[in-house]
């Protein structure tokens, strides 16, 4: 059996970061990865979603927006194939890159699936391994639709195997992914069709959000559908697939997919032989300091199913290497007032609570909010012209900001430094002190009457 001070299950965005962290401070790490380095984020996540949407995004510019700068460009033509090469061949400099890194920190990797032999002894490939500190950062995967013909509908990771483009598609979903999907493919000039089983989409955000994505992705020629629950899905002779509807409705398309929640990645990792506790969906629970009920095996990341974002895992596992290795005995992750980007076609940008949220929690004397609805200038010579909402929710006399919310162009890169003050304890005084940056869209938020 092979010791370490550190065993890490799981490289991907948790995983290597709390591995790296703990190797810089001098501990013997191992890395064990099933799969490719970089996790989903890397390699069916964050990075693949982010070139497509940029890809898409290029696309609408030169359809919608050059011809009003007089700059007339047509598309001579748009090459899927082309584009998902160069994209998994910058994901594979990606892998080289994180096991640099590793190797710098001299963490080792092992490629492989762990499984728990008891609490503190992990077997990969027939090997044993054992730890006083074991860390399970093992994610998630897509959920699988629960009706007839639901193996049919693909997932997010099915649509990165993609090499080439559909013509049509029906999404089933209202998270992040239906929306992100749904918007990147529409820009590529996919026909889509996007149904959810709700009045709206991304019922969690703030009602302004989604009810201009709504909006916005009507004008630009998404077709949607509310209230919608899919209740079989049906392979037909031509290829095609069809959804049935409860209300009656039918969609039929080249693909159908599906983006309802993910999973997490615990079913094969032997807890059984431990005291590890999970949620009835497999979750792993965990304390603030994301010890797990079993005694030096700690979680992060999606496999504990609090928020399924890459930051939130890194900064988790920094935190725990910190906690460990370093001494800094009381390091944890605050898990309030994390930003978030939904890129949509605009992109959305939040931190905090919503306006509902905030009425619901302080009641309605406590609670002013500001909004402000425009036009960004990028669209002034459009006749189309895309708006862009802001919102700030402010609590108290003092008014300080509990939430910040934007739908538009732009908004995606404005949130951080926003989220700086916001963590900060900002004021909406402290915000109107500060001058603006004209002409911007973010300056907005520092005008609002
Ligand atoms: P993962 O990155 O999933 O890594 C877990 C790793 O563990 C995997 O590599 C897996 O192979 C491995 N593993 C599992 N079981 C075992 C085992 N038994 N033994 C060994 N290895 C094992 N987040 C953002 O912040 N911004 C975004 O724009 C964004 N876009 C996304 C788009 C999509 C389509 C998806 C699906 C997710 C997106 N996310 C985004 C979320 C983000 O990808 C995840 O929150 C993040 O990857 C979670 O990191 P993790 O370390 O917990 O797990
Ligand atoms: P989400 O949790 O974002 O949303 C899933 C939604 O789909 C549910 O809230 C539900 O909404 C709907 N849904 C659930 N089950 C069904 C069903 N059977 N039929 C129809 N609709 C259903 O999940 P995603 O899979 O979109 O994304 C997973 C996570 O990954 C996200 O929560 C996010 O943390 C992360 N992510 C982050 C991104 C980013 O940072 N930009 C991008 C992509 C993913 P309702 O109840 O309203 O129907």
């Amino acid at each position: 059996m092979k010791t370490y001070d550190y065993l890490v299950i799981g490289g991907g965005s948790g995983g290597i970061a709390s591995a790296n962290r703990a190797g810089m401070y001098g501990a013997k790490v191992l890395l064990i990865e099933g799969n490719e380095l970089g996790g989903t984020c890397v390699n069916v996540g964050c990075v693949p979603k982010k070139v497509m949407w940029q890809a898409s995004s290029m696309l609408e510019m030169i359809h919608r927006d050059a011809a009003s700068y007089g700059i007339h460009a047509s598309v001579e033509s748009f090459n899927f194939s082309e584009l998902v090469k160069k994209r998994e061949a910058y994901i594979e400099f990606l892998h080289g890159a994180y096991q640099r890194g590793l190797d710098s920190n001299k963490v080792e990797v092992v490629k492989g699936y762990a499984k728990f032999k008891d609490q503190h002894i992990l077997e990969v490939n027939g090997e044993l391994y054992t730890a006083p500190n074991i860390l399970i950062a093992t994610g998630g995967k897509p959920s699988v639709m629960k009706i007839p013909g639901g193996e049919l509908a693909l997932d997010s990771n099915d649509f990165f195997a993609l090499t080439e483009q559909p013509k049509k598609v029906v999404m089933l979903g209202a998270g992040y992914i239906a929306a992100e999907l749904a918007g990147v493919m529409h820009g590529m000039g996919i026909e889509v069709h996007w149904a959810y089983r709700k009045e709206r989409p991304l019922r969690s955000f703030d009602k302004m959000l989604t009810d201009n994505l709504v909006e916005m992705s009507k004008e630009a020629g998404l077709y949607l559908y509310a209230n919608s629950v899919a209740k079989k899905i049906v392979k037909e002779a031509d290829g095609q697939v069809s959804v049935y509807f409860e209300n009656g409705k039918k969609l039929t398309a080249d693909k159908v997919f599906f983006a309802g929640g993910r999973v997490p990645n615990t079913s094969q990792l032997g807890l059984e032989n431990t005291a590890i506790k999970q949620s009835e969906q497999g979750f792993i629970e965990v304390d603030k300091f994301q010890n797990t009920s079993a005694e030096g095996v700690y979680a992060i990341g999606d496999v504990i199913g609090k928020i399924d974002l890459t930051p939130v895992a890194i900064a988790a596992g920094r935190r725990l290497s910190e906690r460990l290795f370093n001494g800094k005995t009381e390091e944890y992750l605050d898990y309030n007032l994390v930003p978030t980007v939904v890129f949509t076609h605009p992109p959305i940008a939040t931190i905090g609570l919503t306006e509902e949220e905030a009425l619901a929690q302080y009641g309605e004397k406590q609670i002013k909010v500001y909004r402000s609805r425009f036009t960004p200038m990028y669209f002034a010579l459009n006749d189309y012209r895309q708006k862009c909402e802001m919102k700030l929710v402010c609590l108290g006399e003092d008014e300080k900001i509990i939430g910040l919310h934007g739908i538009g162009i732009g908004v995606d890169e404005m949130l951080q430094g926003f989220a700086v003050a916001i963590k900060m304890g900002a004021t909406k005084k402290d915000f109107d002190q500060t001058v603006a940056i004209h002409p911007t869209g973010s300056e907005e938020f520092v005008t609002m009457r």
